[in-house]
């Protein structure tokens, strides 16, 4: 970082660096909001750490896992780092608390697409794991039942495709654009098709009590993907946003900017990441009404090479970009296994965060 930069970061960057805040005292009531419990935050080579997203309601222990490349390994880091610990496990089920949050805790899986760093957690998790249902657009159930669950690459936990099926896991397609309550849960989910590099994946939309949040599996941007599926999300959830109803966005930034776009293969950039969050801004009604959005950032490839790690440099391009495109007021996070996030629950909250432990946890 040059030399006389500090006096000009903005406070996301501040709240990206420093993430070891206190955490405020929990209201009697919260207010409405979300827990999000990052299992696995890369997008690649590191496979104990792949994209899984804890989600649940504030004050409510019902959650779902949005997306499952690392689930166990997730949870064990996320234990170790105390990002857990609100979780009230009752006495007398002989579990760990990793194993009671698998089993008990987790009352769904929403899935965005079948690549292996989305479902592989989910897949090695499933012997141990309690029934629930997968939800996801057709084609992804397609691929787990065609594909994963068929009694060759792994026997058939499913309700569908080879016989015999075990039945644990209960698919459960999503219809576009239409919100479906998630059973045993408080919370509705509205999926939307993105677009990733020739494969159809997928963006959920969570709410509960009045608050939302959104998910957004691998994509590209619409202007390298060549459609507008971004801009069919924008325009239907831009409405939320400018009810202050949408409290934060997962989104993946999976290379840096010096990446060029013929070699993205349905990913995005910190830059495509601003220009796409300006593009929900004019379908919210202007660019105040990004402020206070937590944007938090997933899907970073990993690397082995020397040198600064590739989130490093994600975090410099957005503090530029975020600068360039007048979102100084969006919280930008970059995602850490066994971080824990509180958002959207009243104007006092500040982001929580745990350090994530373990050998995938980089020490910053
Ligand atoms: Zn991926
Ligand atoms: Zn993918």
């Amino acid at each position: 970082m040059k030399p006389g930069l500090p006096f000009l970061l903005p406070a996301f960057l501040l709240l990206a660096s420093f993430p070891f805040l206190p955490s405020p005292a929990p209201a009697a009531t919260p207010a409405p909001g979300f827990v999000v419990t990052v299992l696995g935050a890369r997008g690649g080579m590191l496979d104990g750490n792949l994209s899984a997203y804890m989600i649940r309601p504030t004050g409510d222990d019902r959650a779902i896992l949005c997306d499952a490349g690392t689930v166990t390994a997730g949870l064990v880091a996320a234990d170790r780092a105390g990002a857990l610990d609100d979780v009230a496990v009752p006495p007398g089920t002989g579990l760990t608390r990793p194993g009671y949050v698998l089993a008990h805790t987790i009352r769904a899986y929403l899935l965005s697409h079948a690549h292996l760093d989305h479902v592989a957690g989910l897949v090695i998790a499933s012997p141990d794991d309690g029934p629930k249902p997968i939800y996801a657009l057709p084609a992804t159930l397609h691929d787990l039942s065609a594909h994963l669950f068929n009694w060759r690459i792994w026997p058939n936990f499913g309700d569908a495709g080879p016989p015999p099926t075990l039945g644990k896991y209960h698919y459960r397609p999503l219809v576009p654009g239409r919100a479906d309550p998630v059973p045993d849960t408080a919370m509705t989910v509205t999926a939307w098709p993105l677009s990733h590099g020739g494969i159809d994946s997928t963006a959920f939309l969570l709410a509960a009590n009045g608050a939302a949040i959104l998910y957004l599996g691998d994509t590209g941007p619409d202007a390298v993907e060549g459609g507008h599926r971004l801009d069919d999300l924008w325009r239907a959830v831009g409405p939320q946003l400018a009810a202050h109803r949408l409290k934060a966005i997962i989104i993946e930034a999976s290379y840096d900017d010096t990446r060029p776009d013929r070699l993205l293969f349905g990913h995005m950039t910190p830059a495509w990441v601003a220009d796409t969050l300006r593009d929900l801004a004019r379908r919210a009604g202007g660019p105040d009404t990004l402020r206070g959005l937590t944007v938090l950032i997933g899907h970073v490839k990993a690397s082995l090479a020397t040198g600064p790690a590739p989130q490093e440099a994600i975090r410099r391009d957005l503090l530029r970009d975020a600068a360039r495109d007048g979102l100084q007021d969006v919280r930008f996070v970059i995602a850490e296994q066994g971080q824990r996030l509180t958002v959207g629950a009243g104007p006092t909250a500040a982001t929580e965060a745990v350090p994530p432990a373990g050998p995938t946890g980089r020490p910053r």
